[in-house]
């Protein structure tokens, strides 16, 4: 069965115009394996843009436990997202050409949206394109081995 305590009930907010402040500590997310055993905080701040819409804010934090690219030790990396943005939409058309913030859709069937999907998004944008330990990060870089990146 899915799990349901990242999903957040919006008919209210949509219908009042209100802005509403969620904050989340110690998450699991399934589909981040690495996660720290601490988990996920992160506070999400809900605003109605128009019946059908909503602007979210987020702050995430973070640790991963990851392998190091260069030497294969783990380390931990340390995620901090601040004020990243999105919209939630149920319909895409009017959205499409829009901006760059992010865009998913409220389940309409059940007026929910889903906040898992969302800081999951955010948290995968911040990852390196090559994973580096402390250690490693701080040597100059050497091509020879890297040529590939
Ligand atoms: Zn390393």
């Amino acid at each position: 069965m899915k799990h349901t305590w990242f999903e957040i009930k919006v008919s209210d907010i949509l219908n009042s115009k209100v802005t509403d402040t969620l904050s989340f500590e110690n998450k699991m997310i399934p589909e981040l394996p690495t996660l720290s055993k601490d988990g996920v905080s992160w506070e999400i701040t809900i605003q109605s843009l128009d019946e059908d819409s909503l602007f979210v804010t987020l702050d995430v934090e973070c640790v991963l436990d990851e392998t190091c690219d260069v030497c294969s030790e783990t380390y931990q990396r340390k995620v901090k997202i601040e004020w990243y943005t999105a919209k939630y939409v149920t319909e895409m058309e009017e959205w499409v050409r829009d901006d760059e913030d992010d865009i998913l859709f409220i389940d309409i069937k059940n007026w929910i949206i889903d906040i898992e999907e969302l800081v999951y998004h955010a948290i995968q944008l911040e990852e390196p394109f090559v994973k580096k330990c402390e250690k490693c990060a701080a040597k100059p870089v050497e091509d020879d081995d890297y040529d590939q990146y």
